[in-house]
């Protein structure tokens, strides 16, 4: 496994690769990785023959007052994860190398970008279409994986590409969950041995609205009070938004009538936590 910093030497290596004739995979990740992150690598090696994986902390895509400073970075044990996976390339660029400090131009991720996480973080989406266009362009790559656990953000790269015409497919692959159903997450290195316990609320939550769509329910709203219902009665829990959308437009539904999706976010304590999950009417789960 090579590791590389230089936008240069990333094509280079990349173009090499593609006159063997081998298909490129990209996985962008901002490290500190774990399972879930290693099943994107996972799929990727699975259906191409040159897997990249990026690893940056993308300073554009944090708020102020966010914890652009506090996430966790660990790059030696990250490194050591992917050559056991079977990546072929760690692109390691410094924020210096991505942006020119006179950077102006950016993507505008449209109306999905103002919803839901993008109500609470409203620079947060234009941050991560800006730096996965940009992780396109220096990679070329002909597939880039996405997980589920950001589903907000799979919609919206998805919408990217097609608007943008960018010449890339995108595959969207399923939440990696802990044994007690909370979805991984390098954020969830921040939670206190309470916390961690209290985090399963999540799912929980999620599992609720499930179970009402299994039972034949198409209530929407009665799901999403389902949700806020487990949520209330956390005490070290605190919703910020629970809802069951389109799961392409993300407009929030009444009636469950097609294959929808469950949405939440909660802080616990100070780390604010989000998940999500498929609604399938009257089907088993
Ligand atoms: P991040 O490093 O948090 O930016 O995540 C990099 C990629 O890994 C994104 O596409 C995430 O959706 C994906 N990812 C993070 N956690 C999980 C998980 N628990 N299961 C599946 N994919 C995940």
């Amino acid at each position: 496994m090579e590791r590389l910093s230089s936008k240069a030497e990333i094509r280079g290596a990349v173009l090499a690769a593609k006159r063997e004739g081998k298909t490129v995979a990209l996985v962008p990740t901002m490290g500190a990785l774990h399972e879930g992150h290693l099943s994107l690598v996972e799929a990727a090696c699975a259906r191409a023959e040159y897997v990249v994986v990026s690893i940056f902390v993308n300073p554009t895509q944090f708020g102020p007052g966010e914890d652009f400073e506090a996430y966790p970075r660990d790059l030696e044990h990250d490194l050591a994860m992917l050559s056991a996976e079977g990546a072929d390339l760690v692109f390691t660029p410094a924020t210096t190398a991505m942006y020119a400090s006179d950077a102006a131009v950016t993507v505008d991720p449209g109306p999905l970008g103002a919803l839901w996480e993008g109500a609470v973080r409203p620079t947060h989406f234009a941050g991560v279409c800006t730096v996965v266009t940009k992780l396109f362009s220096i990679v070329g790559p002909d597939l880039a994986f996405f997980g589920e656990k950001d589903y907000q953000q799979l919609q919206i790269i998805t919408r990217t590409v097609r608007d943008l015409d960018l010449p890339v497919k995108v595959v969207g692959c399923p939440i990696v969950r802990e044994r007690d159903g909370l979805a991984m997450s390098s954020r969830n290195a921040y939670l206190s041995a309470d916390q961690r316990v209290a985090a399963t609320v999540l799912s929980r939550a999620l599992d609720a609205a499930g179970a009402l769509a299994t039972d034949g329910g198409r209530d929407a709203r009665a799901m999403t009070a389902a949700m806020r219902a487990v949520i209330e009665a956390e005490p070290l829990a605190a919703l910020d938004y629970a809802a069951v959308v389109d799961p392409v437009t993300l407009v929030e539904l009444d009636t469950v009538e097609a294959p929808a999706r469950a949405i939440i976010a909660v802080r616990v304590g100070d780390t604010r936590l989000i998940d999500n999950m498929a609604i399938t009417p009257g089907a088993e789960r």
